[in-house]
């Protein structure tokens, strides 16, 4: 695994919390996508190495509605870059750990993504992703 390349915070309402973003870290919010696989939508903001993925349900099925109804809102997940995606899954699984899915999805920011399942991972969910191009 390469760096954390983002930090994942499930929000309510993208329109209340990218202006508040945008004022914390005092940049702004460079992109905003949908990704209608996991039913969210997204805004990005670059900070230095790293970026700050804000993510808002788009569906009470998602993932994100989910969550939030359980815990409210706050900090969902850290992703770590990766350049092989896929040997990375294999060595996880090899030392036991278990993934969300069993071949990496496509995320938002033009990645690949895979998920470690939080109970293995002391309650933190994780991320692999790498870029597509
Ligand atoms: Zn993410």
């Amino acid at each position: 695994m390469d760096k954390v390349e983002h930090i994942g915070i499930a929000v309510r309402s993208l329109d209340i919390s990218i202006p508040l973003y945008e004022k914390l870290l005092g940049t702004t919010c460079y992109k905003r996508e949908r990704v209608e696989l996991e039913r969210v939508e997204a805004a990005f903001f670059r900070q230095g190495e790293t970026k700050i993925e804000l993510l808002q349900a788009t569906d009470p099925q998602s993932v994100i509605a989910n969550f939030i109804e359980k815990r409210g809102e706050g900090m969902h997940h850290v992703a770590f870059a990766t350049l092989d995606i896929r040997g990375e899954m294999q060595r996880l699984q090899q030392e036991g750990f278990r993934l969300l899915s069993e071949s990496p999805k496509p995320g938002a920011d033009g990645k690949w993504v895979c998920f470690v399942h939080p109970k293995d991972t002391t309650g933190v969910l994780l991320e692999l992703c790498q870029d597509m191009a």
